[in-house]
């Protein structure tokens, strides 16, 4: 019996499974990235959110609460890459662009000051002198971090977490989990546990269970049956762009890039709209991938995709097709509206699913005193990973809110099948 199962084996589970690995018995349940390309042929359907080699990471987010976790968070990159000899972060800094005066730059700016984060506020002109490969918009404004910001693999970053755990005694069993529930299996002793039941119907008894599913939590009887937590789930989609290694040497001092704003006068018009503004896009420096080539990558806002996907058919259907070609083609040209000088060798379209909360802000909560979750990244959370991990485990099995932020920010929300708004079991 182990005194803590965490559920999924992603980014928060992981860091989860390591934080709780370093005081208790711990098992981590959740299955590995495929290794083959995904198909509608193969039974699976339950995939991840870290199944790539780039996601932005900065002090200085919009969010004076995420922004909080991150600064938490990435810190401890280098103990976990001196912990287990895996290289998580590439320190390139991170570009944040918008229009001047607007809400986003702003809000970004409020938090430097704030936080009193070491970051440069500069005209857009300013910025395209650093960055001359880069159409950055006159008029707009820009804040850069150079220091602790760049981008981490979330493969690896996965891969160091899941390797410190087991280090530390935790055992990681590559199943995917069919229900969760509280039990009294000895009548002489009656003692609850949780009982944790796989699909290949493997049955595990831990003292409490923490579940860090991500956007795939609704699709077994993990918080009761019929219960799912209050979230939207947003299909992305991202084009990563293939450009040549000489190209990617060109552009090596390229950050990663975040734009919020009215865009160029010369960027391509037909790119999907956010309603908070007419362009917001990510965007990644040339990465080298497994495959040995290098790709810039540009995904969009959740908010300009008004479609929401529900059951786990459609998860399932947008995971193995992807992106339609239009709107692979349409971030491909925005990339090369805002990169200059490099030549397209290919480009393709990849999906990914975010769970988004009302509040934007991620679940970490109890559901009951042997049952917490760490869920809803909102799009946001690989950066902060182990810091939301490490507060669930906190709250979980010491009962304590071990950040100064305040708790009920991240309250959950449930609602049952119908999708009727419960309170907590
Ligand atoms: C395209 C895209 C770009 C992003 N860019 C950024 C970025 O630049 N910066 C940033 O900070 N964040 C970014 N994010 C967000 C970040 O990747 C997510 O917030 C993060 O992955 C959430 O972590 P998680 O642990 O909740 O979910 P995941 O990382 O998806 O992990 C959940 C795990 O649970 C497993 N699982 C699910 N159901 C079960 C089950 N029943 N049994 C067992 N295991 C199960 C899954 O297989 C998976 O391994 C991006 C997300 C996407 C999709």
């Amino acid at each position: 019996m182990f005194d803590l199962c965490v559920v999924g084996a992603g980014l928060i589970g992981s860091a989860a499974a390591k934080h709780a690995s370093n005081f208790l018995n711990v098992c981590l349940i959740g299955p590995d990235e495929p290794d083959k390309k995904r198909s509608q042929d193969s039974p699976r359907d339950i995939y991840g959110g870290h199944y790539d080699e780039g996601r932005i990471y900065m002090r200085s987010t919009s969010d004076p609460v995420w922004a909080k976790l991150a600064q938490k968070s990435i810190p401890r990159y280098a103990e976990i890459e001196k912990e287990c000899g895996i290289e998580i972060a590439k320190e390139v800094g991170c570009l944040s662009i918008g229009s001047h005066g607007g809400n986003y730059i702003t809000s970004v700016k409020n938090v430097v000051e704030k936080d009193n984060l070491s970051a440069s506020v500069l005209s857009g002109t300013e910025a395209r002198s650093l960055f001359p490969f880069l159409s950055i918009p006159k008029d707009d404004e820009a804040v850069f971090e150079s220091h602790s910001a760049g981008y981490i693999s979330p493969r690896r970053l996965v891969k160091a977490q899941i390797t410190i755990a087991k280090t530390n005694g935790c055992q990681h069993i590559q199943e995917v989990v069919r229900s969760v529930t509280r039990v009294v299996p000895d009548n002489d002793n009656p003692i609850m546990l949780m009982e944790v039941t796989t699909d290949s119907g493997t049955k595990i008894l831990a003292k409490k269970v923490l579940v860090a599913t991500g956007a795939f939590t609704a699709f077994r009887d993990l918080l009761g049956t019929g219960v799912s937590p209050d979230t939207k789930l947003y299909p992305l989609a991202v084009t990563k762009l293939e450009i040549s290694k000489e190209d990617a040497n060109k552009i090596s001092t390229m950050p990663s890039v975040l734009y919020f704003g009215r865009g160029g006068d010369d960027w391509s018009r037909d790119y999907p709209v956010d309603p908070r503004a007419p362009v917001v896009f990510y965007m990644l420096p040339p990465i080298r991938y497994p495959d040995g080539k290098y790709y810039i990558k540009l995904g969009h806002s959740h908010d300009s995709v008004p479609k929401l996907l529900h059951t786990g058919t459609q998860m399932k259907k947008w995971f193995d097709q992807g992106p339609d070609a239009r709107l692979t083609r349409q971030m491909a040209d925005m990339i090369l509206s805002v990169v200059k000088g490099v030549k397209v060798l290919s480009f393709h379209g990849d999906s990914c699913v975010v769970d988004v909360a009302p509040s934007n802000r991620p679940y970490i909560d109890l559901i009951h005193n042997q049952l917490g979750v760490a869920i809803a990244g909102n799009g946001y959370a690989a950066k902060s990973s182990d810091e939301i991990g490490r507060l669930a485990v906190e709250l979980l099995m010491n009962g304590k809110w071990d950040t100064d932020l305040p708790q009920n920010l991240f309250y959950v929300k449930l609602k049952s099948g119908r999708g009727m708004c419960i309170s907590k079991l």
